[in-house]
This record gives C-alpha cells, sequence and structure tokens, in this order.
C-alpha cells in the first residue's frame, strides 16, 4: 500500500512538473499575456497624452484648465498616486497629489515603471516636463514576490494538477489493480472466512477474490482478479455450463438488485463437482449507481450429497414397500392357487365324488404336490425373512459336495427329461471328496440355480461344472450352473437378485416361481464365505458361478475329474465302501447302545480295535487301562458329561483325537466342544463316510477300492423314507438296510424303540416334560444314526417343545410320531414285504 503510495505521488509530482514547465514555456514565447506589460504600456500612453494636453494648454495660457485637467486625471485613476508639472528651469509649477513625497528622484532622470516623465514642447523649445507618479507595479521581497499574478498563477496550477493527478491516479491505479485498493487487514481478515467470496466489477470482471475463493478453484486470488467471471465452468442444473445471462449475480449486477440463496454448481481444482449457496450484494460505485457486485458462496456439497442419499434412501424405502405389495399380491395368488386344489379336491373326495380307484390316486397326487409345492413356498418365505433378519442358522458339517449336487442332479433330472433337456454334472479340476459348510444350504443353492435353469430352458441343456479354486487366500468350491435357455436382459440382470423384485412378470405368468430363489441363495452362499455371480445373454442363455469356502482341506481325499460320476452314480456304493485302517485302538463312549454298535461295527470291520464306554467315567478308566489312538464320545451322558471328561482327559495329558459326537447342531456349539477339549466334532445322526474319511484322515485309513457285495436283495430307500408321506403305510425301512452288515444294529434299535416309545406315549400322557425331552433326545441322535432319518426333525421338534412345555406342539409331533413308530420296520421284516410287493421298494 505505501508503496504504491509512493509511486502515485511520485507520478503526479513528475505531472506537475511537466505541467509547470509547458506553462513557463509559455510564459516564454509570449502566449500567455503580460499584464505587466499592458500596464506600463497604458501608463507610457497617459502621460504622453497628458504631456501633449499640457502643452497645449500652457500655451493657450491655460493654467487653471490644465490643473483642472490633472486633477480630473488623478482621480479617476486610483493608480496614479502624484502629478507635477516641472518648467525646464525645475520650479514646480503645477501638483497634484504628495509628489514631494512620491517622486523619486534619481540621476539620470528617466521613466521607470512608476513615474514617468514626459517632456513638454513649446514650439521648438524644451519647456519642462510631466511628472507622473504611479503605484508600483511589484511589492519588493518575498511578498512581492507571491503577489506577482504569474508566479500565483504558475503555484496554481502546480498545485491543483499536483492534487488532480494524485487522485486522478488513485482511481486509475484502483482500477488497474483493485485488489490493492482494499487494506491489507482487511483482506487478511477476508482470507480467513471459510465461505467464498468475490466482488465483480459491473462488467463481470473479477476485482477481488478470498483465499477460500481460490483454494475451490485452484487459482490465486491475483490470478483471478481481472478474469472475467462467467469464465470459470459455472452450471446451474449441476451438469451444463451455464449461459452468462443465466448466473445468480446477473440480476444484481443489472439491476444493482441483492440475490439470496441461489444455488450454482462449480468443480473444484480435483475435478469434483461442489454446490454453492449463494448470497450477492451491489457495492456502492464512485457514481450514483452501484460500482459491482460482492458475492459469497457457502460451500453445502456435503449438505447436498446427504440430502440426495436421503431421497435416495427414501425412494429406496418406497420402491421396497412397493415391491412387497407387489410382492404379497403375487404371493396371495401363489398361495391361493395350490389351496384351491388342496380344497377343491379335498371336497370332492369328501362327497365321494369319484368313479374309480385311478382318480383317486389322481387326486390325492394333485393334494400332495399342491401341499408340497405350498410348503415349499411357505420354507422360501421363511428363509428369507430368516436371512433378512440376520437369524439365519448355518450348520456347518463334513460334507460332500459331489453328492449333495449328485441328489439334486437325481432329483431335477426327472424335470429335465421331461423337457426333453440334457442334465450334465462334471468336475473340471481335482474336487475335495469332503468340505466343511452346511449341506442343507447348499443344496438348496444347488436346487434353486439348477431347478431354474431347467425351467427357463427349452432347447439345449443344462450343464454343472464343479471346480475348486486355490488362488484367493482360502480355498472356495465353485459350483457352475449354465444353460442354453431365454436368457435374461442386460437390464433385468441387476435385480434378479433383489428380494421382493421379480425379473418379468411375463416370464413369471409363463414359468411361475415368486422371485425368492436367487435372492436366498445368494443370501446363503454369502453367509458360507462366497457368493453368486451371473452372466446371460438374452435368447442364448444364462450361467451362475456359485463360490462357498470350503473349510480345512488338511487330510481330505480328492476326487479326479474322471472319476466323479463314479463317486456320485450309486450313493449305494459309497455307504458300502470299505475301509483298511493300519493297526489302532479305538474307544467309543456313549450311553447309547446303538449309537455305540454302529460305529464299532464299522470301525471292527475296517480293522481298528474298538473298546466302548457308556459314560465319562467309564471313558476315563478305559483310559486309564490302556493307550487309545483316538475317542469317540458323545456330549450328553449320565454320570460323568462329555465336556467333564473331555477336560479331565486333557488334563491327564491324553493328546490323541477326542471326537465330539453331538445331538446339538446349533451354532457355535462346535466351538463349545472344541473349547472343551474335543479335537473334532460331528453331529448326530452320524454319516458314516463322514465319520470314516475323518477317522481316515486322522490315522491314515485308505478305502478298499472293491464296493462291497450287496448280500441281501434289499435296494437302498435312501432319503426317500425321510419323506414321509402321511397317507403312507408303506414299511418305514432304515437307509442302511441295504448293507447287511447293519441288520443286528438295525434290529436291535427297532426292539428298543417299542420298549423306548412306549415310555414316550406314557410321558406324554401324563405329561413329564422332563422324561419327553430325554426320550426325544435319544430318539433324534440314535434313530437317524440307524438310517432312520425320518425320525430325526419330529424327535429334534419334540425334545425342543417338551422343554418349553408347548403341548399343542407336543401332540401335533406325537401324532405324527405315532404314525411312524406303527410303520417302522427291522430289516428282517422288511425282506418280507420286499418279497411280498417287490415293486413298491424299487
Ligand atoms: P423364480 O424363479 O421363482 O421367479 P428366482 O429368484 O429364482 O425366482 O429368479 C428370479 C428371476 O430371474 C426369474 O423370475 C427369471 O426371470 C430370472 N432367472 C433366474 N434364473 C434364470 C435362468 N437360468 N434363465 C433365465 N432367467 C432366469
Amino acid at each position: 500500500m505505501k508503496k504504491g503510495m509512493t509511486a502515485r505521488f511520485h507520478i503526479a509530482l513528475g505531472e506537475t512538473f511537466l505541467v509547470v514547465s509547458v506553462l513557463l514555456a509559455a510564459f516564454y514565447i509570449g502566449l500567455i499575456p503580460d499584464r505587466d506589460g499592458a500596464i506600463r504600456e497604458g501608463r507610457v500612453a497617459l502621460a504622453e497624452t497628458v504631456a501633449i494636453n499640457s502643452s497645449f494648454q500652457l500655451e493657450q495660457g491655460e493654467r487653471a484648465g490644465l490643473e483642472a485637467m490633472l486633477e480630473t486625471i488623478v482621480g479617476r485613476n486610483p493608480d496614479i498616486l502624484s502629478v507635477a508639472i516641472r518648467r525646464q528651469d525645475g520650479e514646480q509649477l503645477i501638483t497634484i497629489g504628495d509628489h514631494q513625497e512620491h517622486w523619486k528622484v534619481f540621476p539620470g532622470d528617466y521613466s521607470i515603471d512608476s513615474q514617468m516623465l514626459v517632456p513638454i514642447w513649446s514650439g521648438n523649445e524644451k519647456w519642462g516636463s510631466v511628472e507622473l507618479r504611479f503605484k508600483d507595479l511589484q511589492a519588493g521581497g518575498v511578498a512581492g514576490f507571491i503577489s506577482d499574478p504569474r508566479v500565483q498563477l504558475v503555484a496554481y496550477i502546480a498545485i491543483s494538477s499536483f492534487i488532480l493527478f494524485y487522485f486522478y491516479l488513485a482511481k486509475m491505479l484502483r482500477h488497474l489493480d483493485p485488489s490493492q485498493a482494499v487494506p491489507t487487514r482487511v483482506r487478511n481478515a477476508l482470507d480467513t472466512l471459510t465461505e467464498g467470496l468475490l466482488v465483480i466489477d459491473n462488467r463481470g470482471y473479477i476485482v477481488l477474490a478470498n483465499q477460500a475463493f481460490a483454494d475451490v478453484t485452484g487459482t490465486p486470488p491475483d490470478k483471478l482478479v481481472g478474469t472475467l467471471v462467467e469464465k470459470l465452468s459455472w452450471s446451474v442444473n449441476g451438469t451444463d455450463k451455464a449461459a452468462s445471462t443465466a448466473l445468480p449475480w446477473a440480476q444484481s449486477v443489472r439491476e444493482g438488485l441483492p440475490l439470496r440463496n441461489g444455488m450454482i454448481y462449480l468443480p473444484d481444482n480435483t475435478g469434483k463437482r461442489r454446490t454453492f449457496l449463494v448470497n450477492c450484494s451491489p457495492v456502492m460505485g464512485s457514481g450514483r449507481g452501484h460500482g459491482g457486485v460482492l458475492i459469497t458462496f457457502e460451500d453445502v456439497t456435503l449438505l447436498e450429497e446427504k440430502e440426495i442419499e436421503l431421497r435416495k434412501s427414501r425412494d429406496e424405502a418406497e420402491a421396497a414397500n412397493q415391491a412387497k405389495s407387489k410382492f404379497l399380491a403375487n404371493m396371495s395368488h401363489e398361495i391361493r392357487t395350490p389351496m384351491n386344489a388342496i380344497l377343491g379336491f379335498t371336497e370332492v373326495l369328501k362327497r365321494g365324488y369319484v368313479n374309480s380307484e385311478q382318480d383317486k390316486h389322481k387326486y390325492l397326487n394333485t393334494i400332495y404336490n399342491s401341499g408340497s409345492h405350498l410348503l415349499e413356498l411357505i420354507n422360501d418365505i421363511l428363509d428369507l425373512s430368516k436371512v433378512e433378519a440376520g437369524r439365519m442358522d448355518i450348520e456347518k458339517i463334513r460334507c460332500q459336495p459331489q453328492t449333495i449336487i449328485g441328489d439334486v442332479v437325481q432329483v431335477l433330472g426327472v424335470r429335465a427329461e421331461e423337457k426333453g433337456i440334457t442334465l450334465d454334472f462334471e468336475a473340471s479340476t481335482p474336487v475335495p471328496e469332503t468340505v466343511y459348510t452346511d449341506p442343507s444350504r447348499l443344496r438348496q443353492i444347488v436346487t434353486n440355480l439348477v431347478g431354474n435353469a431347467i425351467k427357463f430352458t427349452d432347447q439345449g441343456g443344462v450343464k454343472i461344472t464343479l471346480a475348486l479354486r486355490e488362488s484367493t487366500d482360502r480355498p472356495q468350491l465353485v459350483i457352475n450352473v449354465s444353460d442354453t435357455g431365454i436368457g435374461i436382459d442386460k437390464s433385468k440382470l441387476a435385480g434378479i437378485f433383489d428380494p421382493f423384485v421379480q425379473a418379468d412378470t411375463s416370464v413369471t405368468r409363463r414359468f411361475g416361481g415368486t422371485g425368492l430363489g436367487l435372492a436366498i441363495s445368494q443370501r446363503f452362499a454369502q453367509v458360507l464365505g462366497g457368493d453368486i455371480q451371473v452372466t446371460s445373454r438374452l435368447n442364448q442363455g444364462s450361467e451362475f458361478t456359485v463360490y462357498v469356502d470350503t473349510g480345512p482341506l488338511e487330510g481330505v481325499r480328492y476326487i479326479q475329474p474322471g472319476d466323479l460320476s463314479a463317486s456320485m452314480a450309486d450313493p449305494e456304493t459309497a455307504e458300502q465302501q470299505r475301509w483298511q485302517f493300519p493297526a489302532a485302538r479305538i474307544l467309543v463312549v456313549d450311553d447309547g447302545a446303538e449309537n455305540r454298535d454302529l460305529v464299532r461295527l464299522m470301525l471292527q470291520d475296517s480293522g481298528l480295535q474298538i473298546d466302548e464306554a457308556e459314560d465319562g467315567e467309564a471313558c476315563l478308566a478305559c483310559v486309564d487301562r490302556h493307550d487309545y489312538q483316538a475317542i469317540l464320545m458323545d456330549v450328553q451322558m449320565p454320570v460323568m458329561d462329555g465336556f467333564t471328561a473331555a477336560g479331565k482327559l486333557r488334563e491327564r495329558g491324553f493328546t490323541a483325537p477326542l471326537i465330539a459326537m453331538t445331538g446339538n447342531a446349533m451354532k457355535g456349539y462346535e466351538e463349545e466342544c472344541l473349547q472343551a477339549g474335543y479335537s473334532h466334532y460331528m453331529t448326530k445322526p452320524l454319516e458314516i463316510n463322514v465319520m470314516m474319511q475323518l477317522l481316515a484322515g486322522l490315522l491314515g485309513g485308505k478305502p478298499v477300492s472293491q464296493a462291497a457285495a450287496v448280500t441281501a436283495a434289499i435296494p437302498a430307500v435312501t432319503d426317500k423314507a425321510e419323506a414321509n408321506d402321511p397317507v403312507d403305510n408303506e414299511p418305514l425301512v432304515s437307509r442302511l438296510a441295504s448293507d447287511v452288515r447293519f441288520h443286528p444294529v438295525i434290529s436291535r434299535f427297532v426292539d428298543k424303540f417299542h420298549t423306548e416309545f412306549e415310555l414316550l406315549l406314557r410321558a406324554w400322557r401324563e405329561q413329564d416334560y422332563a422324561e419327553l425331552a430325554r426320550l426325544a433326545h435319544w430318539l433324534k441322535g440314535s434313530g437317524g444314526t440307524v438310517g432312520f432319518d425320518a425320525f430325526t426333525k419330529p424327535a429334534e421338534a419334540l425334545e425342543r417343545f417338551s422343554k418349553t412345555g408347548n403341548q399343542k406342539k407336543i401332540d401335533r409331533i406325537m401324532q405324527e410320531l405315532q404314525q411312524l413308530a406303527a410303520r417302522i420296520s427291522a430289516p428282517d421284516a422288511i425282506t418280507t414285504v420286499n418279497n411280498t410287493a417287490p415293486e413298491t421298494v424299487v
């Protein structure tokens, strides 16, 4: 600022000198009239005139007239101080004014500016002279110099030019670098503002920009000054560059009106779009109108983003709500359709409108199928609501992925066959024989994907490819389901995993379905540590790929791609597979004799030496006497439970594998077992293959390649026994009945079952819930273990409801159990059934 001022001062001074020089030159060359000269000439002329008149009057002898004339001249001319007529001899003839006082006598007698001496002639003779004394033209000394009009003029012009230049320059400099016109402390204060600030002039040029604004644009304030404000990439709609007339301050600049809370967008120096709330105030100019506009910019980008987010969530909530309503409408249709069939055909049967046994069977089938469909639908909804609420229980156990997929292929293969399309299953890499995951969730995922693929494919076929992906930090199973069906439109692809969002209603109408399958499957896959991905081309086909964690793979055998079909082609083969173990002594601890029997049977057959114990205490006693290479031990036992026994064993330095066999498959229970001292965990009903593989991994067992010969002509009833149809009166046979080795165990179980079931009925009648729970627990573990899977679920529910004393539920389950109990058959009995009605068991 100071520097600016001295510059201004010097320039103004220089300019003033210039003007004064020009003025002096003008004086010098006479361009400016000389007032003194003119007075001097006037005085000379007056003196001449007086002298001529005086000569004339004296020659005429008009002395009195001369005197009167002189008096008149002096009286009218204030410039004259005195006048005298002097004769040649020196005598003063006439004197007007105090001539003696004023007249200066000096040698040579000549005229000067203030006194004129003019001769008077009489004929050709000089008669005397006229003396005229004027006021002095100029005072002497400093005062005289100052009072000199030329000096005054020069001084006046010099001073006024300096002042004019000085202020003119101020204005000019302000225009050239207006930001300098703002005092530093004001600038500093403006720079500390968090709001951006601009001052623009009436032509739109930036006159001032503060630091906050400069930070946004990434251009320093002094670089912004002097640029046209509209040159910046302003936008009023958030996308297009705004025209200069559309800018919020345009009206303020035009009309000098303030503006409040305008909105404008400007990309910052990183290219990110920022949103500003703009306020404009006209700034007073030097003239009458406003001189420009002060604009403040409040950065509301975050606020706007928040608002957009809120708006988005609101829209999403609304969309979800709409989708839910649509879903409910669809659901109600989906539920009513099978309900109609069930009620309608039940009514037909009730009223006896049946002409033949065949019709009756047909109606019953329709009722059964509709009921199954309804159950599936309800399960879907329940699954989804559980997943959505984050309450889904995952029960990870060792299971065989190729068997799970093989089962699905078997079940859905019928549908594919009906449609005349192929359904293939192969492996593209060696795959682990067992993985640690939730088999029922995995089965659901694969069933959904393969079911969809078949549903949406009319020509060509469906291919399932199993592979192991080890490139990631943890190994994953990759199941790829590809089809040559109708495909999915690109625009719909993103939405198909959303719950409640149906892909295409026209497709739904044609193919049925609820639109829940993929939503559920994807969430299952995510809970199992993976995800589902999809690629699809309309009218060409779709490809869904599922990833799930395999869990640890140490000690797990691998199936080569070529062996996959062999390993799953005949599930019975796997069940009847024999193992060979190196010599080892194993202890089986369980209070259920049939469990012990079964495990002993299997392990003895594989060359292992087996001891048995009924409870924890007996187990400790055995361990005191012998060395065991592994112990398989139940958890819930009388006298001493498994947790206590496990703790004591570990305290005593038992380091070999200690495998829990438990009916409790609750989430987190495995963790508890491991903490108690167990090293491994298996759930009941025991899966023999899983158990054998686990032990093989631990003790170095090997499968014996040739499958066991099926000695009994009893076909496997496999999982079908699970779907116990209430109207089915066929005998309930054990899943293991196809292997004669298990017959004694199954028979013993069936015998015990009848006794225990009597106790169960009594406890039910007497409402002895503790006894009910105990017996249900036994049934849950033992029934499934010896191959009567149909008991597992109701027994589990019975145990649960007995603990809470829910009589209504107990009644319902007991009825179901009674029906099952009436059908239970020991192997010998089955052989009889088989002989009499072979077609029913194929
Ligand atoms: P649903 O099959 O019961 O309708 P899903 O959630 O399983 O429900 O599938 C959602 C939608 O995704 C289906 O309605 C269908 O439009 C589409 N879709 C799923 N799988 C396929 C497939 N393999 N081919 C073509 N479209 C498919």
